[in-house]
């Protein structure tokens, strides 16, 4: 069987089988081995062994002002995340980390009637939003605080992410090791840190020099995770005994399950398999279509196919969809309402794939000059062992065989959606030329181009996310009880989501001054506002350093600098 837990250095082919698999990390030598083991005093045994941080860890906090006894948001649009439609003026009253009041001052064009303000008592923090929407702290299912393959320092996602408006990131897998992301955790807790509310996954096996082969290994892995504080387990795929035991003692301790359907395990197990033992929810797409054959039970691979060869791997994955059972017939509808009786929870990550339909347009975009580290650039040119660097022969045929594969892949999210099925915005960044950040709102795109109602995809990237990791009773909305995690943005987001982009969107203006509009104003989390732009601008000269430091420029993929 596959195993996936944390190699050892004397294992290295199977490490660089596995790596493949899953995501281009380094090696662990062993001085690394034995500084890891005093990673977390205190943690269990699964949280520290064998596992190396891999990136800086986040400097102390610089950024925010607050918490404030009490801070009101006064006279902005209130895109709730519910999936109400905005309404203001609205006066937002926090004490502390939390909303007390919300209240609605008026109506549009109309001056606002003092009298029906909450009253503004001295010491209070008082934000003027006129012009300005509000909406929940963005929530992030699939967010990798990087690794030493993309050369990102975790201050450099940290506020990649927070100039984006995401207060709350769910790392699927904890590359750096549980006890190193728990650090960070119980570090944002604290708001000793610039960053969004932490929740991490362990990948299962993670941290055990041992393989798990039997049930009884999985469940005491489970255990001891859960023990240490884990949000949640991530997988990719086992044997159906050992997932069917790791999955029920999930159950018992209450954690947050996610899985990667790899290619690799998923004749054992496609989705609807995996739900139906107890699974809440599924990053990706794999294991979706093959839960959908009805006239084979494999994806019908080529003779010569070697899933380490990733363009393969890619390739053929992009031919995947139109082999499982078309839109709206019996055995799609079938599995979708299946799935929607278990309330599973869908995170497609349509950003993670889409340089397969359109390389140009993702190797190209806009913010790569100025917000991406060299590291990550060289980390995502063609490559045949980084993986997800699958551009060897890029052609026509991949990219029109994708943008099919999108189209039935959307027409099943956006069903799913319709029928009640939560569906949640991932992002996966730091592979295929996605920036953190700005995939979140690329993400959110997507999902309109899908089908979504803008209001819906919000609630997606909001609501639903919150709802999937069990932690809808604080975030998630902007309601009277919940924490103060909001995203302010001085354009409407409905109208135009690309306003969300800390780059902002293109805009002519009535005296033919082409500007730039947008970008998130403030994102505050747990009270403490953040300047948005300013985040970003401090991302800008990370970048610059590492430029200036390295004598790089960012080219086009085998280019020279283009400037
Ligand atoms: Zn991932």
């Amino acid at each position: 069987m596959i195993s996936f837990r944390r190699p050892s250095r004397q294992s290295l082919p199977l490490i660089l089988a596995v790596a493949l698999v899953l995501f281009m990390r380094p090696l662990p030598g062993p001085a690394d081995l034995a500084a890891a083991a005093a990673v977390t005093p205190g943690l269990g045994a699964a949280a520290n062994a064998g596992i190396t941080p891999q990136v800086a860890a986040a400097p102390q906090r610089a950024e925010g002002e607050g918490p404030f006894g009490r801070l009101i948001l006064r006279g902005a649009t209130l895109i709730d995340g519910t999936g109400a439609p905005p309404f203001g003026p609205v006066d937002i009253v926090v004490e502390g980390n939390r909303i007390v009041n919300i209240v609605s001052v008026g109506a549009p064009d109309v001056a606002i009637d003092a009298n029906r303000r909450p009253p503004v008592r001295e010491g209070d923090r008082v934000l003027d939003l006129e012009g300005h929407y509000v909406l929940p702290g963005f929530v992030d299912l699939h967010g990798h605080l990087g690794g030493s393959a993309q050369g990102t320092p975790a201050e450099y996602v940290l506020k990649l992410w927070m100039g984006h408006g995401i207060t709350t990131s769910a790392d699927p897998g904890s590359g750096n090791g549980i006890g190193w992301m728990l650090e960070h955790k119980a570090r944002s807790e604290r708001n000793e840190i610039t960053a969004p509310r932490l929740l991490p996954s362990a990948t299962f096996g993670q941290g055990w020099e041992e393989p798990i082969t039997t049930p009884e290994q999985a469940r005491a892995w489970v255990d001891e995770i859960a023990d240490v504080g884990a949000h949640g387990i991530k997988f990719f795929g086992l044997r159906p005994d050992i997932m069917e035991a790791a999955l029920e003692q999930a159950g018992t301790r209450g954690l947050y399950t996610t899985m990667h359907h790899a290619q690799l395990n998923v004749a054992w197990m496609t989705v609807i398999d995996s739900a139906r033992l107890g699974l809440t929810s599924m990053q990706h797409w794999y294991g979706l279509p093959e839960a959908l054959f009805t006239d084979r039970t494999l994806q019908s691979y080529p003779l010569d196919y070697n899933y380490n060869d990733e363009q393969d791997r890619f390739s053929e994955a992009g031919r995947l969809w139109k082999q499982a059972a078309p839109p709206y017939s019996e055995h799609w509808n079938a599995v979708m309402n299946e799935l929607l009786a278990l309330d599973f929870t869908i995170v497609p990550t349509f950003v993670a794939y889409e340089t397969t339909r359109d390389f140009m347009r993702m190797a190209r975009a806009e913010w790569h000059e100025e917000h991406t580290l060299p590291s990550l650039w060289r980390f995502y040119e063609p490559n045949r062992i980084a993986h997800a660097s699958y551009w060897f022969y890029w052609g026509t045929e991949e990219e029109v065989a994708w943008k099919e594969n999108y189209r039935l892949w959307m027409t099943f999210i956006n069903e799913y959606k319709n029928r009640g099925g939560r569906v949640a915005v991932g992002t996966d960044s730091g592979y295929s030329y996605n920036l953190y950040g700005f995939s979140f709102v690329r993400e959110m795109e997507l999902l309109r181009e899908a089908g979504f109602h803008p209001l819906e995809a919000i609630r997606a990237a909001t609501l639903k996310g919150a709802e999937a990791l069990g932690v809808a009773d604080q975030v998630g909305t902007v309601e009277i009880g919940k924490m103060a995690d909001f995203v302010v943005v001085d354009e409407n987001p409905l109208e135009n989501l690309k306003v969300l982009y800390g780059i902002g969107a293109v805009k002519l203006t009535l005296d033919n001054e082409v500007v730039r509009v947008g970008g998130v104003t403030y994102t505050i989390k747990d009270g403490i506002v953040f300047d948005a732009k300013q985040l970003l601008a401090d991302v800008r000269t990370i970048v610059r350093e590492a430029k200036d430091r390295e004598g790089f420029e960012i080219t086009q993929p085998g280019r020279g600098p283009f400037r």
